[in-house]
């Protein structure tokens, strides 16, 4: 197959052009490296499988690379949940701007599938955990939430309209290797700098779900290889969830620290639009015969060690 990977040199989707290059499809990243980085795909780009091809979604001079492709795994957007609330204008840009400009560039070249990473942010604040995929209302409280949401509904008439067919995935947190944001991430800057103290934001009571990367694009590519409706929404997570205070042991154990004070800065939650509790339901991944390989707490260990041992 030729897939195109926006974002594909970012954490989550240069592990997905791995997973694609393993399989033989011929891979087309388009990044503007704002997050990303090349390095991220070195294993790659001597080889011939691989083409970066540095642009931005929100510029024109990539659309007509979209010619003969068979799936656009479309990944870019700026990962950030608390960006949205300080510049909600760039965040919009960014997710739903992009993602029409992408699924513009696809009807015109006659591109038939997309799959898309969206985010356990639509949900808003569910009363129900874990939360399904049918779940309503659908009330997002993070313009990053509301953006990806448009973003669905927007692949969901293109579909329709169009004759595609699309795949949305609803990730839990992501973790590992190449991550340079997130809880631990944020948790091991902060302790190099000061190895007495650890800030944590909230109450540190907040609890969600963890996912291994590698387990993640396993999921992904499962569900593309088996969904058969014209728009296959799909939950990805663990079955389980963490807290933030046992993350901050976890980061202290694997640095090797001892009696580290944790200042917490207060409320149930980290920051606006932030939730204190989230957990997805995976029926819809299981009954397809996927079940996740690690738990919450397996997931962040393995991502601590990639991130102690990456600086
Ligand atoms: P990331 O920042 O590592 O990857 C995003 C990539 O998109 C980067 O390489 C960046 O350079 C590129 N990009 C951003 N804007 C672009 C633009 N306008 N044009 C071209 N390239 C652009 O983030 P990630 O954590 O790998 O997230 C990947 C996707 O998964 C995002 O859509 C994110 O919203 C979604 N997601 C991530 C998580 C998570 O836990 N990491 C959870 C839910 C959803």
């Amino acid at each position: 197959m030729f897939s195109v990977v926006t974002g594909g040199a970012g954490f989550i989707g240069s592990h997905l052009v791995d997973a694609l290059v393993a399989r033989g499809d011929e891979v087309l990243v388009i990044d503007n490296l704002s997050t990303g980085e090349r390095g991220n795909l070195a294993a790659h780009l001597d080889g011939e499988e691989v083409e970066l091809l540095v642009a931005d979604l929100l510029e024109d001079g990539w659309q007509e690379r979209l010619a003969g492709v068979d799936r656009v795994y479309h990944v870019a957007a700026d990962p950030d949940v608390r960006g949205g609330a300080s510049s909600p204008a760039s965040m919009f840009e960014e997710s739903v701007v992009a993602t029409m400009r992408v699924l513009e560039a696809m009807r015109e070249a006659g591109v038939p599938e997309i799959a898309f990473t969206s985010t356990s942010t639509v949900y808003g604040e569910a009363t129900l955990i874990p939360t399904p995929e049918d779940y309503a209302p659908m009330i997002p409280i993070s313009v990053y939430g509301a953006g990806k949401l448009a973003c669905e509904a927007m692949i969901g008439a293109y579909c329709h309209s169009f004759g595609m067919r699309s795949f949305v995935f609803r990730f839990a947190n992501i973790v590992g290797e190449r991550s340079n944001h997130g809880v631990s991430w944020d948790f091991i800057r902060k302790l190099r700098a000061d190895p007495h103290a650890l800030e944590i934001l909230g109450d540190g009571r907040q609890t969600k779900s963890y996912l291994e990367v590698h387990a993640c694009v396993d999921a992904f590519l499962y569900v593309c290889d088996r969904a058969t409706e014209t728009v296959n929404t799909v939950n990805i997570g663990s079955e389980d969830w963490v807290d933030v205070v046992t993350i901050a042991d976890l980061v202290v154990d694997a640095m090797g620290l001892e009696s580290v004070e944790y200042r917490f800065a207060g409320g149930d939650r980290g920051w606006v639009g932030d939730v204190p509790r989230m957990r997805l339901a995976i029926d819809r991944l299981r009954a397809l015969g996927w079940r996740p390989p690690l738990d919450s707490r397996e997931s962040m260990k393995a991502a601590i060690r990639a991130q102690l041992g990456a600086a």
